[in-house]
């Protein structure tokens, strides 16, 4: 869409170790292999249970998925933008319009099997951090019409998910924008009632020369100045931010002049939660653990034979296509010992208690089954987590606050990250805490590789809390985006694109439900398409080919 993209690795098996079969197996993405899955693990009704499923869901997805994300804007423009261009679609749509925004009810649909069952509130969780009937049918379904693509295939970005950044500033750039990185923002510019600019950290205002004028035009006409308070960059058209919900109200202290409907709807959202996660706010998704590690190929016995027939199933479209099975493990009368590792495989102890408690739901990637230039040569990488289930507060006692910046913004911002302050690293207390929780994720890469604890495999160790995830990613609390459940009694909704502060924006995992890439490029698309009059956005529609 914007003539940029990584180069890309597909591949089309994922294992999974599950109660019903702790040993695990190796599906291949698609209906058939999963059909195969329910006939072996799950109950005499899970196959009939799914087909009904299926065929109750497929025809709801019609109408989303010939609707594209990047036709949709907030206004009555969309009746040009949707309506004119994919009439069919939009009827069905609006027909399906109760069905799809329901939360998804397993019962009502007659799904019987409890494996079946755990099986959907598995995706569910790992599609949007969600449990099945908390999440909206609409992403149920598409989830569902996922199986039935054909050739269907998992991608990967080549050079990890860096390259996805990449790609976009690449698309940037070449339409006259700049990227500025390691420039944090420390608070929005409002002037009479409207948000103009950015102001950026003062840090980086250091590094602007001295004799340099105080104000200099960029590329793509943004203003740039040099206060005592930091950078100032002027917007052309609007700020957007993608930082996350609260980081993106921190931007802009409450109380100026002409904000009162920002802060009526900040009021609503996070209530006097500002600093903490009190009830009233939005409930958010929980945090991470993280275990990366790095193995030299050696030093583990066998592995070299264990990554060998991967080559097989990786590389292009084709060649990720070819072959579509599940693999149960070898029993102990097969022939050939050797278990191919797959490059992500998914660990679920026990289907007892909420999908989302702590190392409940661990999932493991090796990318460098998937592209060796991931490592140097000889070692591989394994990067181990817990998603959307770690609470923050175990780790709270160890959080360091940050001073408040002029604007009287905590330069941590709580939701805008915590600088390089991160003295709790030294503290034992929170290196025995970091041990004891990432235990459920050594566990997990056991289950395919059980001498990875063994002195001497492992080269590098490093264990990632809600702590780290808050730092690197500055996000409140190490949040996974907001836990907004689908039909809550309380009547929350994902907050739009546009905030009531005129100028500002916001796209990302706040603003949808369904986290991840291909939701938060959609709210990207619909944020640009709300700073675009509707003849602009059918210009650029036409552009993009669609
Ligand atoms: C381990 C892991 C695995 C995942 N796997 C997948 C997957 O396989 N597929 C998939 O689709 N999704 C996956 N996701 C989810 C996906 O990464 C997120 O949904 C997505 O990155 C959210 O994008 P975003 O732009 O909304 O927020 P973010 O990615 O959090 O981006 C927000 C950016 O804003 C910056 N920021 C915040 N405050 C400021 C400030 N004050 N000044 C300047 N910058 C600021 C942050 O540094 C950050 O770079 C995964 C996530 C994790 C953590």
């Amino acid at each position: 869409m914007v003539g940029e993209e990584p180069e890309w690795v597909c591949y089309n098996t994922w294992g999974a170790h599950l109660p019903e079969c702790p040993d695990g197996f190796d599906l291949s993405i698609g209906a058939d292999a999963f059909k195969e899955v329910l006939k072996t693990y799950g109950g005499p009704t899970a196959l009939s249970d799914w087909e009904q499923l299926a065929a109750a869901l497929r025809p709801l997805t019609k109408g989303v998925m010939g609707l594209p994300s990047a036709a949709v804007r907030n206004d009555p423009g969309v009746l040009l933008t949707l309506g004119l261009k994919y009439p069919l679609p939009l009827l069905r749509v609006l027909r399906d319009a109760t069905k799809i925004t329901a939360p998804f009810d397993l019962d009502k649909l007659g799904v019987k099997d409890s494996f079946l069952k755990n099986y959907l509130d598995l995706l569910a969780f790992l599609l949007q951090g969600l449990p099945a009937d908390q999440t909206l049918t609409a992403v149920v379904a598409y989830m569902v019409e996922d199986f039935y693509r054909p050739n269907a295939v998992m991608e990967y970005p080549k050079g990890g998910s860096g390259s996805l950044a990449k790609a976009l500033s690449r698309a940037i750039e070449k339409n006259g924008g700049t990227v500025h990185t390691r420039a944090p923002v420390a608070s929005v510019l409002v002037e009479e009632g409207r948000a103009t600019g950015v102001t950026l950290e003062s840090k980086s205002s250091k590094k602007a020369s001295p004799s340099s004028s105080n104000n200099s035009n960029n590329h793509d006409g943004a203003v740039i100045a040099n206060s005592n308070s930091g950078r100032i960059v002027r917007a052309r058209k609007g700020v957007v931010s993608n930082a996350d919900l609260y980081g993106t109200f921190k931007l802009v202290p409450p109380g100026l002049e002409g904000c009162s409907a920002f802060d009526a709807e900040r009021a609503q959202l996070l209530g006097g939660a500002v600093d903490s996660n009190e009830e009233e706010s939005v409930p958010l998704c929980k945090s991470f653990m993280h275990l990366h590690l790095a193995i030299k190929e050696d030093a583990y016995p066998g592995l070299r034979e264990m990554i060998a027939p991967n080559a097989a199933g990786a590389g292009t479209r084709a060649e990720a296509t070819r072959e579509k099975n599940v693999n149960s493990p070898p029993s102990s009368s097969d022939s050939v010992a050797v278990r191919p590792l797959p490059p992500q495989w998914t660990v679920v102890d026990s289907w007892e208690g909420s999908i989302d408690a702590p190392g409940k739901v661990v999932v493991v990637s090796m990318p460098t089954l998937l592209d060796a230039s991931m490592a140097p040569t000889g070692y591989h990488i394994i990067h181990a987590y817990a998603a959307g289930n770690e609470p923050f507060d175990v780790w709270e006692q160890f959080d360091t606050k940050q001073p408040k910046n002029e604007a009287g913004v905590s330069s941590n911002s709580d939701g805008g990250g915590d600088g390089n302050d991160a003295s709790y690293r030294q503290n034992p207390a929170y290196e025995a805490l970091k041990k004891e929780r990432a235990e459920p994720l050594w566990r997990a890469i056991e289950r395919r590789l059980p001498l990875i604890r063994q002195p001497g495999v492992c080269s590098v160790v490093q264990i990632g809390t809600p702590l780290t995830h808050k730092r690197f990613l500055r996000r409140y609390r190490g949040n996974y985006g907001p836990a907004i459940a689908a039909g809550n009694s309380a009547g929350l909704q994902f907050p739009g694109v546009e905030t009531p502060l005129p100028g500002y924006y916001r796209c990302g995992d706040s603003t949808t439900s369904g986290i991840g890439v291909p939701a938060v490029a959609s709210s990207g698309a619909q944020c640009a398409n709300a700073l675009l009059t509707v003849w602009e956005q059918l210009e650029m529609n036409a552009k993009i080919k669609m």
